[in-house]
C-alpha cells in the first residue's frame, strides 16, 4: 500500500516517507497499519486528535449532524452559534464579551490568510512581523510567514514586507544569555525594530506569534514574554495575532495557551483540535473593535461545514464532561518526569520542556557545545516506529521530538510509550 501510494503521489507525500507505515484503523491513541501492527500514537494527526481517535462521544454529534444539515455555506444554524458560544464561553470570563467568532475555512493556513488580511485592512499597513521557528502554514501568505526557508525555495514571490525577529528561544538563546539572568534581549530586538526609524523595518500592521512554538520544537517561552511582546505592540498601535492553531484547543492544558499568562491578543487563530475527532475547521477569534470586514469582503464556500461545527459541538461538551484540561495538565506533568528520568541516562538528550501535552525532547551530540544531534534523532524516531510508537520530529535544527500525544492518554500509555523510547535509545546507543 504505502508503495503504490508513494508511486502515484509521487514526492508530494510527505509524513509516509519518514514513518513508513500504512494506515488501517485507530481508536483512543492507537493506531492500526495495515499489516495488523499496533502504534502508541504521539503523533496524533499532527497535534489535531485531542481525544483521540474516532473519539465515540463527538462522533454521536456529528453522525446525528448529517442526518440533519451539511452544507449550508455560512448561514447562520443553531449548531454554528452554538459552536460560538462555545469558543467565546472558554475564554477567561473578563475577556468573553470583548470577542467575535468567524470560521476561517477548513485548514488552520486559511485562518492565518484571514487574520493577516484582517489586520491589513483594520491598520491599512502591509508589514507582518513574525519568529524565527515560526510556522503558520502552506498557502502562499502563511508560507511568507513560516520562518524555514527551505519550504520556500524556489518561491521568490510570495506576499513581502514580512521581517522576522528571534523568538525566546532560551535554551539556544541567540544574545547568548542564561534564562533568569539575561535583559531581555529578544524583547529590546523587537522593540529596536518597532521604535528605530533606522531598522528598516516599515510600521507593521501586526506581529504574528505562536504562544508556544509548535513545529519550530514545543518551546515555551520564558514567564512575561508573551506580555511583554503584547505590550510593546499596542503601545505602537500595532495589532497581535497569536496563532493557537496547534498550542490550543486544550493541548497547554488551558483551552488557549496563552491563558497561562496575562498577554491578551488581537486575533487568536484556532484550528486542529477544534475539529473534535479530526474534521476540518478553523476559527478567527478578534477583539470586537478589530472589526473591519466590508460586507462579503471575506467569503469562501467551506467556512464552516456543518458536520465540523457539530465536531466541535461534541468535543467541547467531551471535554467539559470529563475534565480534559486538567487530565492534560496531570498527564504532561507524569510524560515529563518519566521523560526526565530517561534524559539521567541519555547523554544526547539535552532538554525536556513543554507544557501540558506538547513536549519537546531536543537531542545534542554533547551537552555543553548542545551541537544538535539530526541523525540521532532520525534513527531514535526510527527505531521507536520499529517497536510500536509514532510521533513527529522537528526544531529548528531538527533535533526535537515532538510530543503531541492525545490528551486522553493514560499512565500505562505513557508508561509503555516510555518502555519503547528506552528500548529504542538502548539499541542505537552510539
Ligand atoms: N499554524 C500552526 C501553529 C500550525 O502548527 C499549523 C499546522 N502544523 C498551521 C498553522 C497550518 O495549519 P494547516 O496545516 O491546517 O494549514
Amino acid at each position: 500500500l504505502l508503495q503504490e501510494q508513494l508511486e502515484l503521489e509521487g514526492s508530494v507525500v510527505s509524513y509516509p516517507r519518514s514513518i513508513p507505515i500504512a494506515f488501517k484503523r485507530a481508536k483512543g491513541a492507537i493506531v492500526e497499519d495495515a499489516d495488523g501492527n499496533r502504534f502508541i500514537d504521539f503523533f496524533a494527526g499532527a497535534g489535531v486528535l485531542n481525544l483521540g481517535h474516532s473519539n465515540a462521544d463527538v462522533l454521536a454529534y456529528t453522525a446525528a449532524q448529517q442526518q440533519e444539515l451539511v452544507h449550508c455555506l455560512d448561514f447562520p444554524t443553531e449548531n454554528k452559534l452554538s459552536a460560538i458560544r462555545k469558543i467565546l464561553g472558554n475564554l477567561p470570563e473578563h475577556l468573553r464579551d470583548q470577542y467575535k467568532v468567524s470560521f476561517g475555512g477548513p485548514t488552520g493556513s486559511d485562518a492565518v490568510e484571514a487574520a493577516i488580511k484582517l489586520a491589513k485592512i483594520k491598520t491599512g499597513r502591509d508589514t507582518i512581523i513574525a519568529f524565527t521557528g515560526g510556522y503558520h502554514g502552506m498557502t502562499s501568505g502563511a508560507l511568507a510567514l513560516t520562518s524555514n526557508v527551505g519550504f520556500r525555495n524556489k518561491l521568490p514571490s510570495l506576499i513581502s514586507n514580512v521581517h522576522y525577529v528571534p523568538y525566546s528561544y532560551c535554551y539556544r538563546c541567540v544574545f547568548k544569555q542564561e534564562p533568569g539572568t539575561c535583559n531581555n534581549q529578544c524583547v529590546d530586538y523587537l522593540r529596536t525594530v518597532l521604535e528605530d526609524s533606522h531598522s528598516g523595518v516599515p510600521k507593521p500592521a501586526a506581529i504574528i506569534l505562536e504562544p508556544i512554538q509548535g513545529e519550530g520544537g514545543n518551546i515555551v517561552p520564558p514567564d512575561g514574554y508573551l506580555e511583554d511582546i503584547v505590550r510593546l505592540a499596542h503601545k505602537h498601535d500595532v495589532l497581535v495575532i497569536f496563532d493557537e492553531i496547534q498550542s490550543g484547543f486544550f493541548r497547554s492544558g488551558e483551552f488557549l495557551s496563552c491563558m497561562h499568562t496575562d498577554a491578551v491578543p488581537d486575533i487568536i487563530t484556532i484550528s486542529k483540535g477544534l475539529g473534535g475527532v479530526g474534521f476540518p475547521i478553523s476559527a478567527l477569534v478578534y477583539r470586537k473593535d478589530v472589526e473591519a470586514w466590508g460586507p462579503g469582503q471575506h467569503i469562501g464556500t467551506f467556512r464552516g461545514n456543518q458536520v465540523s461545527l457539530a465536531a466541535s459541538n461534541g468535543a467541547f461538551d467531551f471535554v467539559a464532561k470529563h475534565g480534559v484540561a486538567e487530565h492534560a495538565t496531570r498527564m504532561g506533568e507524569y510524560l515529563t518526569s518519566r521523560l526526565e528520568e530517561l534524559k539521567q541516562d541519555c547523554p544526547y538528550l539535552g532538554q525536556v520542556r513543554g507544557r501540558g501535552l506538547m513536549i519537546g525532547m531536543e537531542f545534542v551530540q554533547d551537552q555543553s557545545s548542545k551541537e544538535p544531534f539530526a541523525e540521532f534523532v532520525q534513527a531514535f524516531r526510527h527505531a521507536c516506529v520499529h517497536r510500536g510508537l509514532l510521533f513527529e520530529v522537528g526544531g529548528h535544527y531538527n533535533n526535537v521530538v515532538r510530543l503531541v500525544p492525545p490528551l486522553i492518554i493514560t499512565p500505562t500509555i505513557i508508561d509503555n510509550a516510555v518502555a519503547i523510547m528506552r528500548s529504542a535509545l538502548e539499541a542505537i546507543a552510539v
